[in-house]
């Protein structure tokens, strides 16, 4: 992801080395070639707008007029405003006051939910936790199978439905996998919830309700990187159908142009907190969004 992006932009910069002052004219230029760039990488346009006008207006004051390098000076603006636009800092997981610290996933289907909740449960048992994982996913036939060989993997139980368990009631499913956590000592409850191809008003009903029985510490939207422009409209929709704090990007390792990742904390106001980078359990981080900006202007 970002090569293309990041090309455009080792070249629009090569074009100011060696300058020893910046005209109007030469910050006009870069500015529209920066705009043409994130555009073709499929930035949201109001994102664009709004970072162009940012370096714009740092480039013509005082910090590039006076710098000694003033091409070096552009290059740092970007970056900072690259890092600003993707939330500037790591977004850490927020923990409940009374242990378990819950944490619901929502998403479309396909957009690597369950991929990422066995992520989740590993990276959080190898610093010593004792998470536990929740199929509330009961629409895919083969969901809570998938849920469970994560869970194996990972090491880490699930709870999912059973005779008395709440069958076929993801919220009951739920509400008692947080009674089942408190009573066996998991500090975290991960739930994966149903999603749909499509944004859908019923699996956006079934995840509110799921939100309210609960009341999660953290509502994770999942959004597949590789989607582009739609990761947009989709994360919208379920800012406005369910709600989130946070966002966990997938398929970063993908080859899209990496726009969605770009424009959605600003579209949304909601940070990254988790980058998703491969189909492998250990293909996970945190989102940090300096390292991100590092790797675009690489
Ligand atoms: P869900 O329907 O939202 O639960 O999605 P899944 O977790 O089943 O993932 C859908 C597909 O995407 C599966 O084939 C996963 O192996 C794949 N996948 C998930 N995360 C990633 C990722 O970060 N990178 C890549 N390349 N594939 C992923």
């Amino acid at each position: 992801m970002f090569e293309t992006l990041s090309d455009r932009l080792t070249s629009v910069f090569s074009s100011l080395r060696g300058k020893g002052r910046l005209s109007e004219e030469d910050i006009d230029k870069t500015a529209r070639e920066i705009r043409l760039a994130l555009l073709e990488a499929d930035v949201a346009l109001p994102v664009v707008r709004a970072f162009i006008a940012k370096v714009k207006e740092r480039a013509r004051g005082e910090e590039v007029s006076k710098a000694l390098n003033p091409a070096q000076q552009v290059i740092k603006i970007v970056n900072e405003e690259l890092v600003e636009i993707l939330g500037g800092e790591t977004r850490e997981i927020r923990h409940a006051k009374n242990a378990p610290t819950v944490i619901m996933l929502a998403g479309l289907q396909g957009s690597g939910k369950t991929t990422l909740a066995g992520k989740i449960v590993k990276w959080l048992a190898d610093q010593r936790n004792t998470p536990l994982l929740v199929a509330c996913d009961l629409q895919r036939p083969n969901a809570v199978t998938q849920l469970q060989v994560v869970g194996q993997r990972a090491s880490v139980p699930v709870f999912a439905p059973q005779p008395g368990n709440g069958v076929g009631d993801p919220v009951e499913v739920a509400r008692q996998s947080v009674e089942h956590a408190r009573l066996n000592n998991n500090n975290f409850v991960i739930i994966d919830t149903a999603g749909r191809l499509g944004v859908d008003a019923e699996m956006m009903q079934q995840a509110a309700d799921i939100r309210d029985a609960v009341q999660p510490d953290e509502i994770l939207f999942v959004v597949d990187a590789m989607i582009g422009q739609d990761a947009v409209n989709t994360a919208q929709a379920f800012l406005d159908g369910v709600g989130y704090d946070a966002v966990a990007l997938t398929k970063l390792d993908g080859d899209a142009r990496g726009g969605a990742a770009l424009s959605i904390r600003h579209i949304t106001g909601r940070p990254i907190m988790f980058a998703s980078t491969g189909e492998k359990l250990e293909d996970f981080d945190l989102f940090h969004p300096d390292r991100m900006a590092s790797r675009i202007l690489d």
